[in-house]
């Protein structure tokens, strides 16, 4: 991406000379922890270092999944000492403070403190929501989109307004991601979650077709699924023999009553471009049905790519380095997990 598209993105300041900015960003609100490395101008990724927690069965117990984590620390900061050889040309130590799992959150501000103290370097809060926005508007290169924020504890419909992020649709429940991971887990279909890019849902669903009677919940520009998961679940109990077909059917509500909302949404707001961002946006039936809306209403659509649609380390560090431009950083003391940070919280000042 050239400099001058990303200048015009992000309202970021000229600086003098040609010396980039460096930021290092960690991710560690729920499964993974990523410790990712970006520069600007031009924009790089330096680093990419990843560890996801894979439970074998369940779901995330936070004492396991923080072992996990504590316990890939090092491996993480050899790949990032093996890249960047001049600790001193970091500029900036960026973490995720929230929303997600408190003791999680605890291990990545914990590194990042110890980081920012020990290379005498600025600590800058990120907002994980945000993080997931700014790498997906970074690669669509889309000013001012409705955005689609669907992961495994999200599910929103977001514009920018005057300063700061808002949510003009959301879950009043389960998010997607936990609908379609909860099924799988009870039916016992995964984990694993994702085989080859697809989640177990979807190779579920392949083979089955719709059942009429499932709650459909969508009220104003917000949807509902819990009833459906509640449905899906007992209906299976009833007739053991439906799982395709449940799989097809919960499946096909959740994402309907989620373009329904969408379709809303870009009507009462007028917007002309739409960015489905977030873990869930990896999946490929939900994006065909996106792009069919999109063409439908003529307007732009583009979703994040699959690398960056999970959480990692690299959204983290780009936001961070938005931040840290336009000089947004707080004491280390000041570092505390807000597990339900929401994002109408955060003050966006890189966007005109
Ligand atoms: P995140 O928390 O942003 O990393 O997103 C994780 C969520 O994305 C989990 O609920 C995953 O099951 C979900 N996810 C990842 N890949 C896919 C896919 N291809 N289709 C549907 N959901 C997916
Ligand atoms: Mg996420």
């Amino acid at each position: 991406m050239e400099n001058a598209d990303i200048q015009n993105l992000y309202n970021l300041p000229q600086r003098r000379g040609s010396e980039p900015i460096t930021v290092l960003g960690i991710e560690s609100t729920a499964h993974t922890l990523g410790v990712g490395v970006v520069s600007y101008p031009p924009f790089k990724v330096l680093v990419d270092a990843r560890f996801k927690y894979n439970p074998i069965k369940g779901g995330l117990h936070p004492r396991l999944v923080t072992e996990f984590m504590v316990s890939s620390v090092d491996k993480a900061l050899k790949e990032v000492f093996s890249e960047i050889s001049d600790p001193s040309a970091i500029d900036g130590i960026a973490v995720a403070l929230g929303p997600g799992i408190g003791p999680q959150l605890r291990v990545g501000i914990t590194l990042a403190r110890a980081l920012s103290l020990s290379l005498r370097k600025p600590l800058i809060p990120v907002n994980h929501a945000v993080a997931h926005i700014e790498i997906g508007r970074l690669e669509c290169k889309l000013q001012d989109p409705l955005i689609v924020y669907i992961s495994g504890g999200n599910t929103q419909l977001i514009v920018y307004k005057e300063g700061k992020y808002r949510v003009v649709g959301e879950t009043l429940d389960i998010a997607l991601g936990n609908l379609l991971d909860t099924f799988a887990r009870e039916t016992g279909i995964s984990p694993p979650y994702i085989v080859n890019g697809k989640h177990a849902i979807d190779i579920c669903a392949e083979k089955g077709s719709f059942i009429k009677g499932f709650p459909y919940t969508v009220k104003g520009q917000d949807i509902s699924y819990s009833g459906l998961l509640t449905a899906s679940l007992s209906h299976l109990k009833n007739s053991p023999g439906s799982l395709y077909d449940v799989c097809y059917t919960l499946r096909e509500i959740a994402f309907t009553e989620l373009l329904e909302a969408t379709e809303r949404a870009l009507s009462s707001t007028g917007k002309e471009s739409l960015l489905m961002v977030g873990g869930v946006a990896a999946n490929d039936y939900l994006h065909n049905k996106y792009k069919a809306l999109s063409e439908e209403r003529g307007i732009k659509y583009c979703r994040v790519s699959k690398k960056y649609a999970g959480d990692n380390g690299v959204m983290i560090a780009w936001t961070g380095l938005l931040g840290l431009a336009h000089g947004v950083t707080i004491p280390v003391e000041a570092a505390v997990a807000r597990q339900r940070w929401r994002i109408t919280e955060v003050d966006i000042p890189w966007i005109y």
